[in-house]
């Protein structure tokens, strides 16, 4: 092993847990899932996360006191500077040092915490689609949907650290009602959890017989595999949600090419991997109709190419560069920064 530096990145998610261990060239070593025990509280989170790190370092034949540090990207606003995840109803977090207890449970290894959506933007930066780019979006569509935008190189997170919640942008007044309490957000068109709710209906209505054997009228059972499965075989109402999803992604696209103009916009997130080219063409396709013919000629529109990793490596980046930096500033110990 010699002098070489592993990190860690992990995709804390309210439904499964990605761990992944890297080298000082950030080349994956291995990489291990898990459920999230979201209905048992904070420590048991945390001792989920270690259980996996430590099962990952073992698939990698390294000891989880190797590691120098440790990226945790998390779906909820966190508090960087003390580690704390503020609040995260869905996976039972409120104001919890999720950072110091993972870090104290690995023999003090560094822990540092980011946004999950961020993070994945990153990764692509760093090691994937946006290489070459310095002004870019990332769309991140899911069970819900999420954005990072980069900014001459750098990640803005914004004033307040919520820049990107794009999931949020308002694109039919009125539409239909969103977990933020508005209606018509991007996230209640085009999300998975919105494509399923479609999908419920059009399995009830008899009108595709590959959603009623697949899934029928459980809403939980809609992943992104049921659609897939669905879309290969050529069924109207699957290729009629894919579609839509697509639809919105591509005015929401439009919005922010207004916003931003970017050089490129990524789209990662879970169902891209599934959908990928067709979804990509069809948000293109919605992206230019919506936008003035200059505007959208100058924007390239990507796919995610770390798939699942993209969250774990950007996590682990952005963990190393905090780690490098505190060193640099002399170890201090970091200042408590509670409101
Ligand atoms: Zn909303």
């Amino acid at each position: 092993m010699g002098s070489k530096n592993y990190s860690v990145g992990v995709d804390l998610g309210a439904t499964k847990i990605i761990a992944a261990v890297f080298d000082d060239k950030m080349k994956a070593l291995s990489q291990c899932k898990a459920k999230t025990p979201s209905d048992k509280g904070g420590d048991a989170v945390a001792a989920a996360i270690v259980s996996l790190i430590q099962e990952t370092c073992g698939e990698a034949e390294l000891d989880g006191q190797a590691l120098t540090s440790i990226g945790v990207a998390v779906p909820a606003p966190i508090d960087q500077a003390t580690g704390i995840v503020i609040n995260a109803p869905n996976m039972g977090l409120s104001n919890y040092p999720l950072g110091k207890k993972i870090s104290a449970a690995l023999g003090s290894v560094p822990v540092f915490l980011c946004n999950d959506v961020q993070a994945g933007l990153w990764g692509e930066v760093k090691l994937g689609a946006l290489l070459d780019y310095q002004n870019a979006v990332g769309i991140f569509v899911g069970t819900g949907i999420g954005g990072g935008l980069l900014i001459n190189g750098q990640l803005w997170r914004g004033s307040h650290g919520h820049a990107g919640e794009i999931g949020h942008m308002i694109l039919e007044e009125g539409g239909p009602a969103c977990g933020c309490g508005q209606y018509g957000c991007y996230e209640a068109l085009a999300s998975r959890t919105a494509m399923a709710k479609d999908a419920v209906m059009a399995a009830s209505s008899g009108k595709s017989p590959i959603f009623a054997s697949e899934a029928g009228g459980d809403f939980k059972k809609y992943k992104s595999s049921v659609f897939a499965k669905a879309l290969e075989g050529k069924d109207e109402s699957a290729t009629r949600i894919v579609s839509r999803s697509a639809f919105w992604t591509g005015v929401a696209m439009a919005n922010l090419v207004n916003a931003f103009d970017p050089e490129a916009i990524v789209l990662g997130g879970g169902i891209m991997p599934r959908f990928g080219e067709f979804y990509r063409k069809k948000a293109l396709e919605s992206m230019t109709e919506h936008l003035p013919p200059a505007f959208a000629k100058g924007v390239k529109v990507l796919l995610s190419e770390l798939g699942d990793l993209a969250v774990p490596s950007g996590a682990a980046l952005l963990a190393k560069s905090e780690t490098e930096k505190e060193a640099g500033a002399g170890k201090q110990s970091v200042p408590a920064k509670s409101k």
